[in-house]
């Protein structure tokens, strides 16, 4: 087999001028089409590491259709436990939600165990797991769905009973939302005398959240996160809904899931947190995470243990990947290690390469663009202006746009600046962030320039809804 320079550098996932350069070294003068004979082949492949009697090239390297591909589908799948996340305004109470439910119950069943902060946990109620992210926060959340991970199975929405909704109890419920997740109302600090639960459940039914006893299906839970009182009331809620959803998983197959958290260790190296989605991963595991790959050294479980497996929605630390992963890669296993390796270094390759590839988001100037391909069937927003009379008027003349095709939705309104929030959701739900009369502030600028979200920032109406009804028929002017 021979293969010119620029073949060989593609299934090598390098510049060809990088083996232009390899084989200048080794004394072999190269231009880019010229054919290699095996020798040089096989002293290029010797100096990647990579064996030339393999197949080099590994054609399916998205995570994602290994992560689907389900063996034995439906037979020997099995109940799994629910993945919950919480989220809600600052100070409302979130953290001391997690580590009051985390202390009741964890140490119950385990004694002995020492709380181990791996960035997820399980606890068990009424014999049944539940797996929570430790991780609160809307940033967290969102990123995992910006990189296209689907892990949390239900969102507690913690509302402090004597504050009401808040703008990032907005911001969660439409994260929520948009991410196709159900929700149950935590309404906390029930404990403080100007605690107003009425308060609370008429300021969400405008956000959509009706609870039942008012004629709608979402669960509201009184708690006091401080006192530890209505936790197991909350719990057996999240148990319910999570029933509804009938989540099933099969321990029998090979682990896919997807990366909580990862860092260098000093001592230990990579070190991820993986939640383990379907599939039970074991000690030794040939395994590709996100762009790096390697063997399960050593897993150790939420309360600091050993384990040697880990089923379906249980969190573990494992070590020994060749690199540091990040949040929201997938995970999965192979069958050995061979393929792990080939395709772990394969997508490493393309992963250098795709950091020059600009990514297509929508913007305004590309909208007719996609809407023709058929890529588009709605156009998200989000919408912020200086204040809330604006939003609702922007929102509702907006939505009254009608392009043939294409509906507008709006996902998010908001008072106030372009903040980071705005950025990361309108990323994971590929929306257009407009503003009136306000800017983004500095993150908001950064993460908006990273990620490609369009920001349109705008003084009048009218313009506002011009563009964005030219932009959908294919009439913007170009900006210059
Ligand atoms: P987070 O920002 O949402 O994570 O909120 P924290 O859990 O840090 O709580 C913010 C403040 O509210 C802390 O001072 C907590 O002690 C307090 N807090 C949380 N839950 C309760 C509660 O149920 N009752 C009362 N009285 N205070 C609470």
């Amino acid at each position: 087999e021979s293969l010119s320079v620029a073949e060989l550098a593609q299934k090598l996932h390098r510049e060809p001028s990088e083996i232009i350069k390899k084989l200048f070294m080794l004394g072999v003068m190269a231009t880019i089409n010229q054919e290699l004979d095996q020798d040089a082949i096989e002293l290029i492949c010797a100096d990647y590491g990579v064996e030339v009697e393999e197949e080099i090239r590994i054609d399916v390297t998205d995570l994602e259709i290994y992560f689907e591909e389900s063996e034995e589908t439906v037979e020997g799948q099995t109940e799994r436990p629910p993945v919950v996340t919480i989220m809600g305004h600052v100070d409302h109470g979130k953290t001391t939600l997690l580590d009051s439910i985390r202390n009741t119950k964890v140490t119950q069943g385990e004694a002995g165990g020492i709380t181990q902060h791996i960035g997820a946990y399980q606890i068990e109620e009424h014999g049944k797991k539940i797996t929570f992210l430790d991780t609160p926060g809307h940033a967290a959340f969102t990123t995992m769905r910006a990189r296209g991970a689907k892990v949390t199975d239900l969102t507690i929405l913690v509302v402090a009973a004597d504050d009401g909704v808040m703008p990032q109890t907005i911001e969660a419920i439409n994260h929520a939302k948009a991410a196709e997740v159900p929700i149950i109302v935590a309404v906390n600090k029930m404990d403080k005398p100007t605690a107003n639960p009425d308060r609370v459940m008429q300021e969400l039914t405008e956000h959509g959240l009706v609870a039942e006893d008012w004629g709608g299906d979402t669960i509201f839970a009184p708690i006091s996160a401080l006192k530890g009182e209505g936790i197991d009331h909350l719990l057996e809620m999240v148990l319910l809904v999570a029933e509804v959803g009938e989540l099933k998983a099969n321990p029998a197959i090979r682990a896919r899931g997807t990366v909580i958290e990862a860092q260098l260790d000093r001592g230990r190296g990579s070190v991820a947190t993986l939640l383990v989605q379907d599939g039970t991963l074991h000690v030794g595991d040939p395994i590709v995470v996100g762009n790096t790959y390697g063997r399960v050294r050593a897993m150790i479980n939420d309360i600091g243990r050993r384990v040697k497996e880990a089923g379906p929605s249980t969190p573990v630390e494992i070590t020994g990947l060749s690199d540091v992963p990040q949040a929201g890669d997938r995970f999965v296993v192979f069958e050995d290690e061979k393929t792990a390796r080939q395709i772990g270094e394969s997508r490493a390759g393309e992963a250098l390469q795709e950091q020059r590839v600009e990514k297509t988001r929508v913007t305004l100037d590309n909208l007719f663009d996609q809407m023709k391909q058929g890529e588009m069937k709605e156009l998200n927003l989000i919408v912020k202006a200086d204040v809330q009379g604006t939003v609702e008027a922007m929102a509702a003349s907006l939505m009254k746009i009608e392009v043939e095709g294409v509906n507008v939705k709006i996902i998010h309104t908001g008072a106030g600046a372009i903040n980071e929030s705005d950025i990361s959701l309108a990323a994971a739900s590929n929306a257009i962030v407009i503003g009136f009369n306000v800017r983004p502030d500095v993150n908001a600028k950064r993460a908006a320039e990273e990620e490609g979200v369009d920001i349109r920032q705008h003084r009048v109406i009218y313009k506002v809804i011009e563009e964005i009804e030219s932009a959908m028929k294919g009439m913007l002017d170009p900006e210059y």
